[in-house]
């Protein structure tokens, strides 16, 4: 509650105000905030855990004040974590830009015909890719790209395998259901067989690209053929049950509404009830640079800070939700972890094309360890460096970096006369 009462800290908010917020109980707080009734019985619920229904989860969406959702999703946030905010160190491989599917909000892919202006790596130039952090303390290597014959079963189980053999402990987080469906039809395999495949190969989790939005009222106008929401499901359901990991993700701001983001979060939930196998919910910002959906204006960074307050809210089955500052941009994601978000993910190196095509402020998204730390630590939280698995690295709530001594806050404003 302190942290939330505290983002107002340097406004004009009166400080009998905010000393009044510290000392109520939080069930009278949330209430003095909203005189909506629906809304007090939905803190009902969250104050006793009591699982919202999809009709509440419409509700907030429709009509919950922002400064109501984050005290809810922060309440939730810091339950469960404290002030712990988690990152890694890792970086991206985008095997190829060249893609068969046509998603019109995709701002980074080439068709076909037009291949010479993307590229395609071959397993050596990945290989070449991935020595280049030979000597450097990158836990996770995160790999996803467009859809193309050549990048088929054979390839990608031989390339999982060869970056095992060079260095067995990086973990391999690789490959959407997008591209996993693709790959599995191609070689006339099944899900099971086909995911069978790719954890002998060396693959140890799965990102959460490619969800978009499941509805198809939806999805059939934006995700270009790929793979059904339905599909999508199945292949995670496939892969925890053979005991791995995988994240979800929702693409949000576009011509969605709130049934359809509630239907999207009802369905991770239900899987999620059933195999347990979700890590981490990262809601993902629709940006509008480059692609066909460029007439529709983006969210608003306090629409942005709604969804990630109810994605917290109404998930009440994961465990992380993770604002991707590489997407979002880095002070937007600050902000975000007073609105239930714990985890901003990992140092990056500049390794990804996908978001900074779309438009988004991080056109060269990388970030040292000691940036990183900074960031998070600017907000008054704590940070931790995770494996890919949340497996604590290091705790650097009380490390000091060598410049932390300059002061780097001025920005210097022109002089008029
Ligand atoms: S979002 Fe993925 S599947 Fe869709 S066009 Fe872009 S690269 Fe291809």
């Amino acid at each position: 509650m302190y942290k939330f009462a505290n983002q107002f800290a340097g406004t004009r908010v009166p400080l009998i105000y905010t000393l009044i917020l510290i000392t109520m109980a939080p069930q009278q707080l949330i209430k003095s905030m909203t005189s909506d009734t629906v809304l007090h019985q939905i803190a009902d619920h969250i104050f006793s855990s009591t699982r919202l229904t999809p009709e509440q989860g419409i509700y907030l969406y429709d009509h919950a004040p922002v400064g109501y959702l984050g005290y809810l999703a922060n309440h939730i946030r810091e339950s469960r974590h404290g002030d712990r905010t988690y990152f890694n160190r890792n970086f991206h491989i985008e095997p190829t830009n060249v893609c068969l599917y046509t998603c019109t909000f995709c701002s980074y892919s080439r068709l076909i015909k037009k291949r010479s202006e993307g590229w395609e790596y071959t397993i050596d130039d990945i290989l070449d890719i991935v020595k280049k952090y030979d000597d450097q303390p990158v836990t996770e290597v995160h790999i996803v790209g467009g859809v193309l014959p050549q990048y088929d079963l054979e390839y990608y189980t031989t390339l999982f395998s060869k970056i095992k053999a060079h260095r067995p402990e990086l973990h391999i987080k690789a490959l959407t259901p997008v591209e996993y469906h693709y790959i599995f039809k191609k070689a006339k395999i099944s899900y099971q067989e086909g995911m069978e495949a790719i954890k002998a190969s060396g693959a140890d989790s799965m990102p959460g690209g490619g969800a978009e939005i499941f509805h198809p009222e939806i999805r059939d106008q934006i995700a270009g053929g790929k793979c059904s929401g339905e599909e999508w499901l199945e292949i995670h359901r496939i892969w925890h049950k053979l005991g791995q990991r995988s994240n979800a993700t929702m693409l949000y701001g576009h011509i969605e509404n709130s049934m359809h983001r509630v239907d999207h979060l009802t369905k991770l939930r239900d899987l999620q009830d059933e195999t347990g196998g979700f890590q981490t919910f990262i809601p993902l910002k629709f940006r509008n640079k480059g692609n066909e959906m460029s007439h529709i204006a983006e969210s608003t960074t306090v629409e942005d800070m709604r969804m990630y307050a109810i994605s917290r809210i109404y998930l009440d089955n994961f465990d992380h939700i993770k604002a991707y500052w590489p997407m979002i941009g880095r002070e937007s994601a600050q902000t975000l972890l007073a609105f239930g978000v714990n985890d901003i993910d990992g140092t990056i190196d500049d390794t990804t094309k996908i978001y900074s095509m779309a438009g988004s402020e991080e056109q060269n998204p990388a970030l040292s360890t000691a940036d990183l730390v900074k960031l998070i630590r600017a907000v008054g939280r704590k940070p931790i460096e995770r494996d890919t698995l949340y497996n604590v690295i290091n705790d650097y709530t009380d490390t000091v970096f060598e410049d932390d001594d300059k002061y780097k806050g001025y920005i210097g404003l022109p002089v008029t006369q």
